[in-house]
């Protein structure tokens, strides 16, 4: 599988005019070759030429654990670097002169820099190559993706157990921080627990705010699995008894969220299903409260491609997997958001999430 990606990148390589890709540690480099290296001062990246061929050079103290992820198995030259050697002219001259480089767009400036330095050429962004073949899940992919989904559902059908008036939002983050891992997750990457109007900050995270009784609450949770794929849902919970104003705008975002999902399928643009949502907001008087684009794409990373925003005319295709979360704030008074990640199947979406979007009534 890996020796396949690879194979892949060589291809769309070739048909740019660079004659190599250099990856660094990150989602990229796991995707290509399933190593989880961690990014690092000391040098460690992935070369792959037109041709196929491809080299990795990593410090010697991480040989054990490039060898353990099987990393000379798929065809690609391993190199380990001494404390006192130049990674950089190691790497070049086991690959060759470069003539027009790319580097992944997640690579450290100091490692592009290097790089460059020691190609004695210009480095270029790799752009869109590597996102175009990250953004198409394969069967497998979209099972790990559900399988994430799965795993959120359980801390939100859950969320009773901790959320309730009288907490602060990090009493209760540290309790969602657990059941996240409990869930089957092997780190927690976000927790948002924004109460009242807080929930106004679509990215605040946790605060020493105590909540109170019938005061909005936005829960926006996420990790990552085993399997490197990620999780991301938001629901929306109450103690008590909401503001009645804050109940139509509620049923507004319902449709909004509801008419994006049905609209999504493959053949439509990204652009096309952020206006599926904001047409319903807009309608209703709420589109100057929706202020964030629709959705993103989700994989190895929670935030990719595609993005579901204005301007974004590709088309959707089966196996692309991405979120819907339209939200509305109201500065100084409450928030929503309701988000489920989808995955683009040959006729409409399959929904990660499966818990009830309702506002949940604790
Ligand atoms: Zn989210
Ligand atoms: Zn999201």
């Amino acid at each position: 599988m890996h020796q396949e990606r690879i194979a892949r990148v060589a291809q769309q390589l070739a048909q740019t005019d660079h004659d190599i890709i250099f990856v660094a540690p990150g989602a990229d480099l796991r995707y290509l070759t399933g190593y989880d290296a961690l990014p690092l001062e000391r040098l460690t990246c992935l070369a792959v030429r037109t041709t196929g061929e491809a080299w990795m050079i990593v410090p010697t103290l991480e040989k054990p654990s490039a060898l353990a992820h099987k990393v000379p198995d798929m065809g690609i030259e391993l190199l380990d670097w001494q404390e006192t050697q130049n990674p950089y002219s190691l790497l070049m001259s086991a690959v060759g002169q470069p003539q027009r480089p790319l580097v992944n767009n997640l690579m450290w400036v100091e490692k592009a820099f290097g790089i460059q330095g020691a190609s004695g050429t210009n480095v270029e962004l790799a752009g869109k190559l590597l996102s175009d073949i990250r953004e198409v899940k394969t069967p497998d992919e979209v099972t790990y993706l559900h399988e994430a989904g799965a795993a959120i559902d359980q801390v939100h059908m859950n969320m009773h157990k901790w959320l309730r008036p009288g907490r602060t939002e990090r009493e209760v983050g540290k309790d969602i921080a657990e059941a996240i891992l409990a869930a089957g997750h092997v780190t927690v990457d976000f927790v948002i627990v924004a109460s009242g109007p807080n929930g106004a900050s679509p990215h605040h995270e946790v605060s020493d705010r105590i909540i109170q009784a019938g005061e909005p609450v936005v829960v926006d949770i996420g990790g990552t699995m085993a399997s490197g794929y990620c999780s991301d849902c938001t629901r929306m919970y109450v103690c008590g008894e909401p503001p009645a104003e804050y109940l139509e705008h509620y049923a507004v975002l319902m449709a909004a969220q509801e008419a994006a999902r049905l609209h999504a399928r493959p053949g439509v643009s990204c652009e096309s299903v952020d206006a599926a949502a904001r047409n319903v907001l807009e309608s209703a008087g709420l589109g100057e409260q929706f202020i964030h684009r629709t959705g993103h794409g989700i994989g190895m990373e929670t935030h990719e491609e595609p993005y579901i925003v204005i301007g974004n005319k590709s088309l959707l295709v089966p196996g692309h997997a991405f979120s819907i979360e339209p939200g509305f704030y109201f500065a100084g008074k409450y928030g929503a958001r309701i988000e489920d990640i989808v995955t683009c199947t040959e006729v409409g979406i399959k929904s990660a999430n499966n818990t009830t979007r309702e506002l949940v009534v604790l």
